[in-house]
């Protein structure tokens, strides 16, 4: 008889995973499974679908390399009855286990699940937390309580004195928490960006790739060109590459865009870390080491510690403090239907053709390209929350619900009514020329404010803060913005609503 059965999920690929902390490969088995659930909840990327279950096949083998039985279902088994819960079911009959351990689930939908085993199955079923996060579910919900965590600033700084990273005799490093205006510069023409590392896939990762065409070849993606790494050590590799080559100008060009670069300078290891297959506390302790080396200045490094010590951390409490409720929300009420050019359908403007055309081509566009482009076009388009929120969800490789959805539904939408930030990051068409070479070759006009030849963003930018001003007009942060939209005339309001009416609902055009 087994003893102890312990179940590991797609994203759970660490080896140090608390589930499998006092693993007895003597007398324990290891369930994975690979269900028609997870794979087909949402339309993935194929390079998403491929990157999980190549990392999960891996992940077996090297566990069956140190002795481990593991008892492995694949998704073309045929006695696979998709489902988390009638794997488990079937693996108890199988093994007769006197109890099944398991590691907390990144995802809502899943936990629900989970809280039922323990009576469906009639067997002990321990839920343990889930330690690769710095602030655990509880340590969140307590700061909750203690009222830090009211913006992911003052979470962040209470997250780095409870770490000490960055920090020097109790004070922030550089003397300064943040280094954020040194990190908004554009490109510099020849400026050379480097080349990224990428892994020819091995037999496992043929055999999935061959599934995964065969099966989800009518999901938005390209296969073609999968790199990513589907190992710890490859994972690590990629890590190493990133501080050595792309940490040292992070910070600097954090926010820039490029066309025809779809990678710059940031680090590529967001699929890896949601998955297991690198840990934050690794990550980030890496990154401080190369500040204290003297290998990457303090604002690219800083930069870098604050999206995962911050944000990554301040977005997984926020998840897990808010849901099931915190989808439900719509302060804006947006209602309109995503455009077909989110799935390809042509468009003449050139950041979103840009930044869309990366995601289909890598599962992977960086975090101004989601925010500023796709993520604020959504916004000032008025897309329905829950449409936009599930196309992140399928077109990204790391793209798991606790992240996404305060990402798209906080961050982006201002869903939330500014739970997770206090203004929505609308913005016109002119950030997107500073930051980015986008409106060069772009058939519209940026200049233009109005009219069918002008930049949507520009006029989009303005309709949205019109429609908007019952619910924005009184935020203390957009002040200077609507006392602009105040001394606008009539006649000029009229036109920015007829130019968005035309451009949204195919009217006429001013
Ligand atoms: C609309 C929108 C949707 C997003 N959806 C996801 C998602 O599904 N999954 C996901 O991991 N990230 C998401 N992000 C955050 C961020 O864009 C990605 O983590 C980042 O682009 C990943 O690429 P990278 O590893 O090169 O990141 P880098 O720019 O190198 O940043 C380093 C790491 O910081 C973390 N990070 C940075 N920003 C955030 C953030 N806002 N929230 C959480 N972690 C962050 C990531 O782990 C990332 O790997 C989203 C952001 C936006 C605006
Ligand atoms: S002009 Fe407007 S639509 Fe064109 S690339 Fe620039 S911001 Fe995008």
């Amino acid at each position: 008889m087994t003893e102890t059965l312990r179940f590991v999920l797609g994203d759970q690929l660490t080896r140090s995973l608390s589930a499998l902390s006092d693993l007895d490969p003597e007398a324990d088995i290891v369930l994975m499974v690979e269900v028609g659930d997870e794979t087909s909840y949402v339309r993935h990327h194929p390079q998403k679908i491929a990157l999980i279950l190549s990392a999960m096949r891996h992940f077996a083998e090297e566990l069956r390399e140190k002795g481990v039985t593991v008892d492995y279902v694949k998704l073309d088994d045929t006695d696979n009855t998709h489902s988390f819960s009638d794997e488990l079911a079937r693996a108890v009959k199988r093994h007769k286990p006197k109890r099944i351990v398991a590691t907390e689930p990144g995802e809502w939908r899943v936990w629900e699940m989970m809280r039922d085993w323990e009576s469906d199955l009639d067997l002990p079923v321990e839920i343990r937390a889930d330690d690769r996060f710095y602030c655990s579910r509880d340590d969140f919900a307590k700061l909750v309580d203690d009222n830090k965590t009211g913006r992911m600033e003052y979470f962040y700084r209470e997250m780095r004195r409870r770490t000490g990273l960055l920090m020097e005799e109790g004070e922030p490093a550089g003397g300064a928490w943040n280094f954020d205006e040194d990190n908004r510069k554009s490109l510099p023409k020849g400026l050379e960006t480097p080349h990224r590392m990428r892994f020819r896939p091995d037999a496992i990762t043929e055999e999935v790739l061959e599934l995964v065409a065969a099966r989800f070849d009518n999901h938005f993606g390209d296969l073609e060109g999968f790199g990513w790494a589907v190992t710890r050590e490859e994972a690590l590799r990629a890590l190493r590459h990133f501080l050595k080559d792309c940490l040292p100008t992070f910070g600097d060009y954090q926010d820039a865009m490029k066309t025809g670069e779809d990678y710059l300078f940031h680090g590529l290891i967001s699929p890896y870390l949601n998955i297991g297959l690198l840990t934050a506390h690794e990550v980030c302790e890496k990154a401080a080491q190369a500040y204290a080396d003297g290998e990457a200045p303090l604002n690219a490094v800083e930069g870098f510690v604050r999206q995962i010590l911050g944000w990554r951390e301040f977005v997984r409490g926020i998840y897990w403090t808010e849901m099931p409720d915190y989808v439900e929300s719509n302060f804006l009420n947006a209602k309109r239907d995503l455009p077909a050019m989110y799935w390809g359908a042509e468009t003449d403007m050139r950041c979103m053709s840009e930044c869309i055309g990366a995601t289909r081509r890598n599962a992977y566009a960086h975090h101004i390209q989601r925010l500023m482009v796709t993520g604020n076009f959504a916004l000032l388009a008025g897309v329905e929350p829950r449409q936009i929120e599930q196309w992140y969800l399928e077109v990204y490789a790391d793209a798991f619900e606790w992240v996404e959805l305060p990402n798209v539904h906080g961050m982006v939408m201002h869903a939330d009514g500014g739970r997770l930030g206090s203004k929505p990051y609308a913005a016109s068409g002119s950030y997107i020329n500073r930051m980015s070479d986008y409106c060069k070759t772009c058939d519209y006009s940026l200049k233009q404010k109005t009219g069918k030849e002008a930049c949507p963003f520009n006029y989009l930018y303005w309709n949205f803060l019109i429609e908007n001003e019952d619910k924005l007009g009184d935020n203390h942060r957009m002040g200077l913005i609507y006392g602009s939209l105040r001394k606008k005339s009539e006649a000029e309001r009229e036109e920015i609503t007829r130019s968005a009416k035309a451009f949204l609902d195919g009217g006429d055009w001013p």
